[in-house]
């Protein structure tokens, strides 16, 4: 059972190995950017430094991030807006709208400076990234000059956790945040897991933590003292990878290039119930778009195209259906990353979706079964036209530099606004005309 598990969680595990040698000698840093929509708003807007700032769902909806003042003012994450402002009226913090566009723009700059480091690279969310370390220079030296370098260069303020596999990186990111109050951290020993709750640990969710504070496992040393096959039956296969990651077995290797998504998904809530199809079309045609701009940056054309048409169940009258079909997606055939085509299978899989007189609250496509272009264009049976690939490249370069949506399809014409976002900062670093002004003359 054993030896099936380790070579089930530990890649490169084979029969005759001792586990302990492949305990990880090498370092890797996690690079965390603090509270990044928050530090994102306020590089704009400096005098907000010191004040409690919150930014807001889609639509304005929910808190999804919070300053540390707004923290300790006990505004909870995912709290609704409407309560906060009820709650604290004119002391309610400085609230934004979620601007991503402003902030995957400042992510991949911080991204941007890691990588002239020229140290491997793993980009695992819009905040954090993995640095392999080279062991020729002290872990704390090399902590200090990453996060000193994306601060000078990016203006956002970074925490560094270093240790021997990600989950450990991520146990010294998490003592240095909430435990010691300092930039950066490099684990020294494993007695320090006595120190991290067992609920901080990555990947355990609400309902392994109650499991394990029931066997009496309150922290991240008690947890590594359980047994392997209670947690491989208990917890499955990557209950036992974060288990042995704490260990110092690597179970999650850097994805030197980062991972290239393997579906991508555009979905919206509306800021009102809607029920005609024409302006829904138009929305879902913007959505189409932004995805077909992703699905090419990373040079790769989708074998499928799925829509999501999600109606308000509070408001039906007469109760609402059994099984609302909220989903369906087709095959398209050819595979393809050219606009048009995506346009029009997602429009024709909508006017399925559509009931007449339904008011719909969540509207969204998904592009699906991806593979790198390079690999489809030996598909000799469907070949591309080179055209379709010139116009697409085109338009994706002409809207990079004037800005997202100088050209668009005629079916994005005309439905307004689909979302209510009252607090959105410019898009300071994407659009000409939203530039920040230093001053005025
Ligand atoms: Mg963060």
């Amino acid at each position: 059972m054993l030896f099936d598990a380790w070579s089930e969680a530990v890649p490169g595990f084979q029969p005759g190995l001792d586990l302990e040698s492949l305990a990880h000698r090498e370092r890797l840093a996690l690079v965390d950017c603090n509270q990044f929509y928050v530090s994102c708003e306020r590089l704009f807007r400096p005098e907000l430094r010191r004040v409690p700032v919150v930014v807001l769902s889609n639509n304005d909806g929910c808190v999804i991030a919070r300053s540390l003042e707004a923290r300790e003012m006990g505004i909870e994450m995912g709290v609704p807006w409407f309560q906060v402002r009820a709650r604290y009226g004119v002391h309610a913090p400085i609230a934004f709208s979620s601007n991503y566009t402003l902030y995957e723009a400042l992510s991949e700059r911080v991204m941007a400076s890691l990588r002239s480091f020229g140290h491997g690279l793993e980009v695992y969310s819009i905040d954090e990234a993995f640095v392999q370390l080279p062991s020729e220079q002290p872990w704390e030296i090399q902590a200090e000059a990453l996060s000193t370098r994306v601060e000078r260069w990016t203006g956002i303020p970074v925490g560094v956790g270093i240790g021997s596999t990600k989950s450990l990186a991520k146990v010294a990111s998490w003592l240095a945040k909430r435990r010691y109050k300092r930039p950066w951290y490099a684990l020294q020993d494993m007695a320090e897991l006595a120190e991290v709750p067992v609920d901080a640990l990555w990947g355990i969710g609400p309902r392994h933590a109650i499991r394990l504070r029931e066997r009496s496992v309150k922290s991240a040393a008690d947890f590594v003292q359980l047994d392997p096959v209670w947690v491989r039956k208990q917890m499955t296969v990557q209950g036992l990878r974060l288990y042995l990651e704490l260990q110092g077995i690597v179970c999650h290797p850097m994805q030197a290039n980062g991972r290239r998504r393997r579906q991508i998904r555009h979905a919206r809530s509306l800021a009102r119930d809607e029920s005609c199809l024409r302006r829904l079309k138009t929305w879902l045609a913007g959505f189409v778009a932004q995805a077909a701009v992703k699905l090419r940056g990373q040079d790769c054309i989708a074998g499928k195209l799925g829509v999501y048409l999600i109606s308000n169940r509070f408001r039906q009258e007469g109760g609402y259906e059994q099984s609302p079909q909220v989903f369906i997606n087709s095959r398209l055939e050819p595979a393809s990353s050219y606009t048009p085509d995506l346009l029009k299978a997602a429009h024709r899989l909508l006017e399925q979706l559509y009931r007449p007189g339904q008011a719909y609250k969540k509207i969204g496509v998904l592009l699906q079964d991806l593979v790198p272009r390079q690999e489809a264009s030996l598909n000799w049976l469907w070949p591309r036209p080179e055209s379709e690939r010139v116009l697409m490249t085109t338009v994706d370069a002409v809207n990079s530099s004037l800005g997202h949506q100088a050209l668009f399809y005629a079916c994005q014409l005309g439905a307004g606004r689909y979302s209510r976002q009252e607090n959105r900062s410019p898009h300071y670093l994407t659009r000409w005309d939203e530039l920040p002004v230093i001053a005025k003359r």
